[in-house]
């Protein structure tokens, strides 16, 4: 439904188009009528992505933060193109119409046009965020470096709006157009600002989370133990995650994602790290009653969106056992749990775990160790199906790192389980 009304939109972006272009001839009319479609479906597109990043509710639950992380990346990757397009076929189809050569015509533009050269800038500032969101260089840089560089994009969305309605032909011509664009653009601007700022605020000002308490549960892992008022105000589900901003000296100017490891309580959430960078390794030294910013409840790997009342299989690997854990003391009808860790000192909550499966009658398979030891891999589709007797009648949940999570989803299917069962999150956007 998102991905029909995104397109619904850009149907109706091309329909502005062709409703303000009376008609188009010769090569440099199609060139800078192309150029034009381009640039309207990039101001457009721009908006989607803002959008998809900007908290919603419906879509945080619906699809999830990694599905919208994705879809973000992928969208990214259009808009920019489309954006570079867009630059060169205008400056081609105007040096063409005018007789002159690109040269002269992109100093005419950059001159004598209203604020094309701030939107020239805009451009060039998406384009660095997207070649600095490249995987390959993505990898070399930290991920806060990558984030900050990625608020330029706002910068560049608010340097390139006026070339629009000072330009556009679509917008020179028509009040409606005009309104209906800037109503398009306050809307995301309300909805960010909402979602993303006075939410949170709201939410710290009503439940005044603070930490509680620390427990070690292995080697770099450690839960951290959250009290605050009115908890159950927040319809958190066993399976979802927040993004915790803690308030000290260190920390505060960063929010991270981490799933909760139990089920909600009335004043107490808990969820489990491990540490693997400057962040989850600092969280160790948190002290009681250190005041935190909780943004959520975010994600769709919950049994309340996607559960059915029929058995379920839950695939952990590593640290992606944290909503597992929620999900397996809660989750109604059978349950088998497959937990997946390099080493035995990686399994956590192992006493937790057998108990709950005691408790409800549930089974749970440890697969510990190197692929070797297991003959080949533990999660192929012929292992799941033989220690989950029935697998392609159930539902089934997956977390773990990106790599993991994929060949999990993909064995899966291989397994006959239908791809609409499968739920499943990465830790990682
Ligand atoms: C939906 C979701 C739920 C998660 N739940 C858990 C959990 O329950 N327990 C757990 O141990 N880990 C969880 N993670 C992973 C956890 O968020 C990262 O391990 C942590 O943010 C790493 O930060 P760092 O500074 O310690 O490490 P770094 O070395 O700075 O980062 C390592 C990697 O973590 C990711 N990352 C770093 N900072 C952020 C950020 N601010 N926001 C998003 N991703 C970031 C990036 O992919 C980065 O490459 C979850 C991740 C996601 C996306």
């Amino acid at each position: 439904m998102v991905l029909g009304i995104i397109a619904a939109g850009a149907i109706a972006v091309i329909a502005l188009w062709w409703h303000s272009t009376p008609d188009v001839s010769g090569l440099g009319g199609w060139l800078t009528g192309a150029g034009e479609v381009l640039g309207l479906l990039a101001g457009y597109g721009v908006v989607v992505l803002v959008a998809l990043m900007a908290r919603l509710p419906p879509l945080e639950r619906g699809l999830g933060g990694d599905q919208l992380a994705r879809w973000h990346a992928m969208g990214g990757r259009y808009v920019v193109s489309v954006v570079c397009a867009h630059g060169l076929l205008i400056l081609w189809g105007y040096a063409v119409e005018a007789h002159t050569s690109v040269v002269s015509e992109t100093a005419t533009l950059l001159t004598q046009y209203p604020d094309v050269l701030m939107a020239t800038a805009a451009g060039f500032l998406l384009l660095g965020v997207g070649i600095v969101s490249m995987r390959a260089a993505r990898r070399r840089v930290r991920y806060e470096t990558w984030y900050y560089l990625h608020l330029y994009t706002y910068l560049a969305i608010a340097l390139a709006f006026s070339h629009q309605f000072a330009d556009g032909a679509a917008f020179t011509s028509s009040l409606a157009a005009r309104f209906w664009w800037s109503a398009m653009y306050l809307t995301v601007l309300v909805l960010v600002l909402w979602y993303r700022v006075a939410v949170p605020l709201r939410a710290y000002m009503r439940h005044r989370f603070t930490v509680t308490g620390i427990k070690a549960e292995g080697p770099g892992v450690i839960s951290v133990y959250i009290g605050g008022s009115r908890l159950s105000e927040l319809n958190a589900e066993p399976g979802q995650y927040f993004r915790w901003r803690f308030l000290t000296r260190s920390l505060w100017w960063s929010s991270h994602p981490y799933s909760l490891s139990a089920a909600p309580g009335q004043d107490l959430l808990r969820i489990t790290v491990k540490d693997i960078g400057d962040h989850s390794r600092a969280l160790s030294r948190l002290r009681p009653g250190t005041r935190v910013f909780a943004e959520g409840p975010y994600g769709a790997l919950t049994p309340a969106t996607s559960g059915s009342g029929r058995a379920a299989v839950l695939v952990a690997g590593g640290v992606g056992i944290t909503p597992l854990r929620a999900i397996f003391a809660t989750l109604p009808g059978p349950v088998t749990l497959i937990y997946r860790a390099s080493r035995a000192q990686d399994v956590v909550f192992r006493e937790e775990l057998d108990a709950i499966a005691a408790a409800r009658g549930a089974t749970v398979h440890y697969l510990i160790g190197p692929r070797d030891g297991f003959g080949g891999d533990p999660l192929s589709p012929r292992s799941l199906r033989t220690l989950v007797p029935g697998l392609d009648e159930q539902d089934a949940y997956v977390c773990g790192p990106p790599g993991m999570t994929a060949a999990a989803v993909r064995a899966l299917r291989a397994a006959g389980v239908p791809r609409a069962r499968i739920h499943f999150e990465s830790f990682e956007f």
